[in-house]
């Protein structure tokens, strides 16, 4: 970090200033130009806020150089994490799909969707319990019942399940899940945050609507703080001007969340799109950009589906569509075991 002083400033000032840092315990160096001056922070100035040095009358500018997530950040931990969920490995070259409906509705519904996605390839199943719905009024999943049905899914397939906790009290819920996912909207819910990193499960955390990747970051830096360092991130399009799709996928997320930080990256083409016809093509998209897999919504009868039916793929066309998969992965060198 680096404080630019405004000019003729008072010395005792600069000295109270540098008392100031050094109780923060990181080292100053001072450069004095011939018009400007400066300080440099030499040190661990994760914990620190620019915006505190800011307030203060002789500071002209501050200006962050290392970037204020240590442990998601690739220069601490050159190596791919590899997140390996009852055998089911991804990143580092490990790719994965996961299906299911946005919604768990029924027993039938359940078991029929994971047979059906098991044998096009799918390696663990989704399905909402607890939904977070923009109305009051529509289904909010069927909670408790819903985690039940998924567990008999996963005990009937096999397959490990995937499923969104909307609030940290539903905690002890979750302990047969085998990856919680924090959902879009909950993705700077610090208090949740802060109580999966307790949790000693992979964490799939989605991007906020309208979250920049460094806010992404930092929210994986929250859970990561707290001692669960196992985050897969999950790009699944953010709010833009465009109305033709729900959201719009941001590929050039994959790319960057992957040089800044050494975490796994999927891709949710369902809830990007928000168009069935779309989910093929973001899925090829998503693998030639480096995903390491994808989240994808499969219903049994999407025509009467509580929830983003418009987006769910058949078993039939997702069966489709993971030949695809199959295909393109491979042809991008990544393996799907
Ligand atoms: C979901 O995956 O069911 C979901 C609600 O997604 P998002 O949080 O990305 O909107
Ligand atoms: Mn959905």
């Amino acid at each position: 970090m680096i404080i630019l002083l405004k000019r003729n400033v008072e010395r005792s000032k600069v000295d109270e200033l540098l008392r100031r840092i050094h109780a923060m315990n990181v080292q100053t160096q001072e450069v004095h130009g011939v018009q400007e001056s400066i300080i440099g922070l030499i040190g661990d100035t994760s914990a620190i806020d620019p915006e505190d040095f800011k307030s203060i009358d002789i500071v002209a500018k501050v200006k962050r150089i290392q970037e204020p997530y240590k442990k998601a950040n690739r220069k601490f931990h050159p190596d791919d994490t590899i997140i390996d969920v009852c055998g089911r490995k991804i990143g580092g070259g490990h790719f994965q799909v996961i299906a299911g409906p946005c919604s768990v509705e029924s027993r039938e519904q359940m078991i029929s969707v994971a047979d059906s996605v098991k044998a096009s390839g799918a390696g663990l199943m989704r399905g909402g319990a607890f939904k977070p719905r923009t109305s009051p009024y529509a289904f909010q999943g069927l909670r408790e019942e819903g985690l039940q049905l998924l567990l008999e899914a996963k005990k009937h397939s096999g397959m490990p399940i995937v499923t969104e906790i909307m609030d940290k009290s539903h905690l002890p819920l979750f302990d047969d899940v085998d990856i919680i996912q924090v959902g879009a909207r909950n993705m700077q819910n610090f208090e949740l945050l802060k109580a999966l990193g307790k949790v000693n499960k992979p964490i799939l955390l989605k991007r906020g609507l309208s979250s920049t990747l460094d806010e992404l970051i930092m929210s994986a830096e929250y859970i990561m703080a707290g001692g669960n360092e196992n985050i897969i991130f999950c790009e699944r399009g953010i709010r833009t001007f465009e109305t033709a799709t729900r959201n719009t996928l941001d590929l050039s997320a994959i790319p960057i969340l992957k040089q800044r930080t050494h975490l796994p990256v999927i891709v949710d083409p369902s809830h990007a799109a928000g168009i069935r016809s779309l989910v093929e093509p973001l899925s090829m998209a998503a693998i030639a950009v480096g995903a390491d897999g994808l989240i994808i919504e499969v219903h049994n009868d999407p025509a009467h589906a509580l929830c983003d039916g418009a987006q769910s793929l058949t078993p039939d066309s997702f069966d489709e569509t993971m030949q695809k998969v199959k295909k393109t992965v491979e042809f991008f060198g990544k393996t799907m075991d």
